[in-house]
């Protein structure tokens, strides 16, 4: 595509966000309800996010960069790469945020038979099915491979019995994406990449509380859970080969670290400026600390926008989502302990309207789990380590 193309490409896209994009979906997400999740029992929080989520999946914009026949609007990367910069232009919200977008459907994409992906990529697109991941145990986490929930061959289906611990959303979601044992004298390919309804009979959920006062995961429970191993031609309940999943479950926990690592803008945004303003005087010490955070974020947004050019083109070195996961995650906390210092006690409010109910103090608690969801920053350093600095003894 030429450069006038994309530019003129640019300019069709700021008409159309300009008459599609309500003013009320310009403003940054305060609370979990501005974030539209879909899935079978979801409801909008006013008729603004209902039309801007409406006009995006007409337009194939829920995901952008997909097929047109999978629900996307077949984007190039520099297409859908300005329409990213032109969302942000006017802050705009994600129209739909869901696991099938930034986890499930690149692995389909890749692993995917034409039938899971005619069926799930476009359900994924429309925001029809919620999915949550199944992949952490009480014993597997870091250790994923050691994973004990087992599937049992009956035939055309399986029995699966265990535990799954840390599932976001689990209590809200439609589906799973799971990782199932089916061979318990191989650990690699003894595992099976699994797709199934939550409302099967015997699989439970159990919200977990955490430090922050909500409650976004849980345990998940599966007793005797009949997952049956075809849902009709050329969609098999596997992505994959049966006992190959551990090479799905490595593909998507690489697409689930970029997303962390809000490679795309949600971790490149500077604050000493707005703290100065909001706080009045900031100590010296800390406007130093604040000129280094912003200088390191400015430099992080640009390798951010480097990374993402070279993923879209398949130059990104595989082991390069641990190294953003790694210093996204750790920026962002940097970011909200910078924060709450430069509200002094003031920012530890926990429950006042002034506060919108100790938000402040409660994203910043929320951020100590950046550094551990999907893969800790002690294991994302083994990997940068090992596969890109290629240390010995790593
Ligand atoms: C907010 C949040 C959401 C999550 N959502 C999901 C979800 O939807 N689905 C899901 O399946 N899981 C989810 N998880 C779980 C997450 O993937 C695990 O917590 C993570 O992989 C770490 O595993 P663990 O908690 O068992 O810790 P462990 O693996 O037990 O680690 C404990 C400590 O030991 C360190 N450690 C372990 N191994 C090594 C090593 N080899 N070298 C150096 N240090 C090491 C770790 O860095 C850590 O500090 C979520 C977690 C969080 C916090």
């Amino acid at each position: 595509m030429s450069a006038s193309d994309l530019e003129a490409f640019r300019a069709e896209t700021r008409d159309w966000l300009e008459a599609n994009c309500p003013p009320e979906m310009r403003k940054p997400v305060e609370s979990e309800d501005d974030v539209y999740w879909g899935g079978r029992n979801a409801t909008f929080k006013n008729d603004a996010q209902k039309a801007w989520f409406e006009a995006c999946r007409d337009k194939g914009y829920t995901v952008p960069a997909w097929p047109k026949e999978y629900g996307g609007a077949g984007l190039t990367p520099a297409q859908a790469k300005v329409l990213r910069e032109e969302m942000a232009t006017i802050g705009a919200r994600p129209p739909l945020s869901s696991f099938g977008i930034w986890m499930l459907g690149p692995a389909l994409l890749h692993f995917g038979t034409e039938g899971q992906k005619q069926r799930f990529l476009n359900e994924i697109a429309r925001g029809e099915i919620r999915w949550c991941q199944g992949y952490s145990e009480p014993g597997s986490g870091s250790d994923l491979v050691s994973l004990q929930t087992f599937g049992e061959d009956k035939g055309d289906h399986w029995v699966v019995n265990g535990q799954k611990i840390w599932t976001s959303y689990a209590d809200k979601a439609d589906w799973i994406f799971c990782l199932v044992r089916t061979d318990k004298s191989n650990k690699y390919q003894g595992i099976t990449f699994m797709l199934y309804d939550m409302a099967s009979e015997g699989v439970s959920t159990k919200p977990i509380l955490l430090i922050s006062g909500n409650s976004p995961f849980c345990e998940t429970f599966f007793d005797d859970v009949k997952v049956p191993k075809s849902y009709g031609e050329d969609v098999p309940a596997q992505v994959g080969e049966i006992n190959r999943g551990w090479d799905v479950a490595k593909y998507l926990l690489g697409h689930e670290r970029e997303m962390i690592s809000g490679a795309d803008g949600g971790n490149t945004g500077t604050i000493g400026a707005a703290l100065t303003r909001a706080n009045g005087e900031v100590d010296p010490v800390l406007r130093a600390e604040l000129a280094q955070f912003d200088v390191d974020a400015l430099a992080y947004g640009a390798m951010g926008e480097k990374f993402l050019d070279e993923i879209k083109v398949g130059k990104a070195h595989p082991a390069q989502p641990n190294m953003m996961k790694y210093a996204g995650t750790e920026l962002n906390k940097r970011r909200h302990e910078l924060m709450m210092a430069a509200g002094g006690s003031h920012a530890l409010e926990w429950e006042s309207e002034e506060t919108s109910g100790g938000k402040p103090s409660r994203n910043w608690l929320r951020t100590k789990a950046n550094s551990i969801e999907g893969g800790t920053s002690e294991v994302m350093l083994n990997v940068i380590s090992k596969r890109i600095l290629d240390l010995p003894g790593a």
